[in-house]
């Protein structure tokens, strides 16, 4: 197989042990609804997962406090990789000693309309049922100080 934009998704996973899918790059889609998932994933860590269908697959964020309710509040999303069209529906129990052990629950789903979206920076209108509302995210990379890493973005409301 050709490599492709979810290697990083395939190779960090056994398939024969999970039950996420495979899946592959949805090299036909041109959507009109774009779609998003949030789902909470009870991982060693509790985070929510931030996916947006673009381009063929999820682009993923990992969101350790959950989608920021009130505007200018500004949170850490850690840019994962991204996981193919048919984990837009995918909840249920990865097993322990996998990838991502825990279970994934789905918080919502729905919609949503894309203002930008590039490397720099990510701005979309929601319209899920409890995720609404104009959003931004941008990266904020490795600290001054070291800490952090190149995956740190920051999704913030948009007033
Ligand atoms: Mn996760």
């Amino acid at each position: 197989m050709a490599p492709d934009k979810l290697d990083r998704y395939r190779s960090k996973r056994d398939f024969t042990a999970t039950p996420e899918p495979g899946g592959d790059v949805d090299d036909a889609a041109t959507v009109e609804q774009a779609r998003v998932v949030v789902q909470e994933h009870h991982a060693t860590r509790l985070h929510w997962d931030l996916r947006l269908e673009h381009e063929g697959v999820l682009a993923s964020w990992a969101i350790p406090n959950g989608i920021p309710p009130t505007p200018k509040e500004n949170r850490l999303a850690v840019r994962t990789e991204d996981h193919p069209l048919q984990y837009l529906d995918f909840h249920g129990e990865i097993p322990k000693g996998e990838y991502g052990a825990g279970t994934m629950t789905i918080w919502d789903t729905g919609t949503y309309e894309t203002h930008k979206f590039d490397a720099q920076k990510v701005e979309v209108t929601f319209h899920g049922e409890r995720l609404t509302g104009r959003y931004g995210l941008f990266p904020i990379g490795r600290r001054a100080s070291g800490g952090g890493s190149d995956h740190d973005w920051v999704v913030h409301p948009v007033e």
